[in-house]
């Protein structure tokens, strides 16, 4: 049996065009609609597109026994936003495209949002934003749900109102068996545990439920300025996050980066993506993060927004037919540590820049303390990081080419910066091991870094839910749980 005999099974199981073949120009739309066009150097023998949950549990009955006897291998993508090659696509596989499990739906007197592993997040935003309320989810709108939730995640809110996947209260999931349950704080406790950063390793999730909260407008934008401004930036931001009376209303991400197009006006320039969850007229908090000169006025978007708006700008920011890559580790929150990272990053640049298309940003989120020690009450989840440890800071490379040849030049590079960067906090004593799957190269590990402990707890999890091992041996990207 081999890929073959599988597809001409699932065209008798599913006639009605779900099964989607190459040199067809629906599969060649599908096949180049991911975030990365890297991902598209993987051809698939097949797409699949399930309607809903139903199909996708006789999809999962249909394929298993072929697939655990090696006769084909499967991928799982919810909006394809990740660019870590192969974690949503499969050479030569069939890949499950989550697109049409579509509904967002209120309940629990609008407590609870129920919604489609198939959407973006801009959609459940404006259908909560008619009632007054919001959600944990990606800043952009065009980011899918499954990523996010299922690896940690940070929103808009997280300082106020904790991880994104802690803010799941039941995943709906497909089971390799075929079987479908719910994983929340009463049923399947353990995988629920497990689903919170445990990636695709598990089941096919058909829905997540989170919780609402009220939310109006909001203050906050993105400012463009010069790198003689980076260090004092850096500064405040420390400080903020070290202030036991800090607000759990602020939400800051300070980067750096180089592009082309702005290589005329300096080779590195600087830019601020920061927010005050209320509607205050500018705050005072912020004004560290949007005052300091020059900057680029005309570029400068500071304002009273709403989350759709908000959502809408980042995706702006996002948006795009390049090869793309993501790199990232976390350190606790000292500025000499962080002033180090940074500047070894730039000192990384200068050999980069004559790659065609290039566009290259080093970005500083914060894990607050008041965000991790919400995971305690929201019933934990497996990520491992200690609260004890907080604050910390997660440093995101994120880089965007046009060029295939240029790809190994990329990664080596930065793979060489965060090595430098986790030695040299090793170093200083400011060293954390956490890497976000969400953002995390091919070659990272973000399992092991969740520690042993949550590790093994991840592996019986695996083995108790998906005994033959359907999610390890043939749902070959992402990042597995046994070595
Ligand atoms: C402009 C921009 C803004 C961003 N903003 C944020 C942000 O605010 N916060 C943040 O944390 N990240 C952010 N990111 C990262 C980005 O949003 C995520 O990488 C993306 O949303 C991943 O979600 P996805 O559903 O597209 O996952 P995919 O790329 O489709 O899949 C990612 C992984 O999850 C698995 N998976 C997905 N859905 C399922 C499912 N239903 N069942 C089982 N496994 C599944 C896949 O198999 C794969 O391994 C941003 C990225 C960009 C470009």
């Amino acid at each position: 049996m081999d890929v073959n005999d599988v597809i001409e099974t699932l065209k008798l199981a599913f006639p009605n065009a779900q099964l989607v073949l190459p040199n067809t120009t629906a599969f060649t739309a599908l096949n180049t609609s991911y975030l990365s066009s890297a991902q598209a150097d993987l051809q698939p023998r097949a797409i699949f597109l399930p309607r809903d949950r139903d199909d996708v549990v006789k999809f999962v009955r249909v394929v298993k026994p072929y697939a655990l006897q090696g006769g084909v291998n499967l991928a799982v993508r919810g909006a394809g936003q990740q660019p870590a090659l192969g974690c949503n696509n499969v050479d030569d596989g069939i890949t499950v495209d989550l697109r049409n499990l579509t509904g967002i739906h209120l309940k629990d007197d609008d407590a609870i949002v129920s919604i489609g592993a198939g959407e973006r997040w801009g959609e459940v935003y404006s259908k909560l934003q008619e009632k007054g309320l919001a959600v944990t989810g990606s800043r952009s709108s065009m980011g899918g749900i499954g990523g996010l939730c299922l690896s940690g995640g940070l929103s808009f809110f997280s300082t106020r109102e904790g991880f994104i996947t802690d803010n799941v209260t039941n995943f709906e999931v497909v089971l390799a068996s075929g079987e479908v349950i719910n994983a929340n704080a009463k049923e399947n406790t353990d995988l629920f545990v497990s689903l919170r950063g445990g990636g695709n390793n598990f089941a096919i999730v058909t829905r997540y439920d989170m919780r609402t909260f009220k939310q109006g407008k909001f203050w906050g934008g993105t400012v463009f300025y010069f790198p003689n401004s980076f260090p004092s930036q850096v500064e405040a931001y420390v400080k903020e996050l070290k202030d036991p009376e800090a607000t759990d209303e602020t939400h800051i991400m300070i980067g750096a980066g180089y592009s082309a197009a702005f290589a005329q006006i300096s080779e590195v320039m600087c830019m601020n993506q920061v927010y005050y969850t209320k509607e205050v007229e500018n705050p005072p908090i912020l004004d560290p993060y949007i005052s300091m000169q020059p900057q680029l006025d005309q570029m400068r978007s500071v304002r009273m927004l709403d989350l759709v708006d908000a959502a809408k700008e980042q995706a702006g920011h996002g948006s795009s037919t390049s090869r793309v890559s993501y790199i990232n580790t976390t350190v606790k929150a000292d500025v000499h540590t962080l002033m180090a990272a940074y500047g070894t990053y730039v000192n990384a640049l200068g050999p980069l820049k004559v790659i065609e298309g290039l566009t290259t940003s080093f970005t500083l989120q914060a894990y607050p303390k008041s965000l991790l020690d919400k995971t305690a009450s929201a019933g934990g989840n497996s990520l491992g990081i200690d609260p004890l440890d907080g604050p910390l800071m997660s440093i995101l490379i994120l880089s965007f080419w046009q060029n295939k040849e240029d790809d190994e030049k990329i990664h080596s590079t930065f793979k060489g910066v965060i090595e430098a960067v986790d030695q040299d906090a090793a170093a200083r004593g400011t060293a954390v091991p956490y890497k976000y799957m969400n953002y995390a190269a091919p070659f990272q590990n973000p399992i092991d870094t969740y520690g042993e402990g949550n590790k093994a707890k991840l592996q019986e999890t695996s083995t108790k839910y998906d005994p033959e091992g359907l999610f390890q041996k043939c749902v070959l990207g992402g990042w597995k749980l046994f070595d």
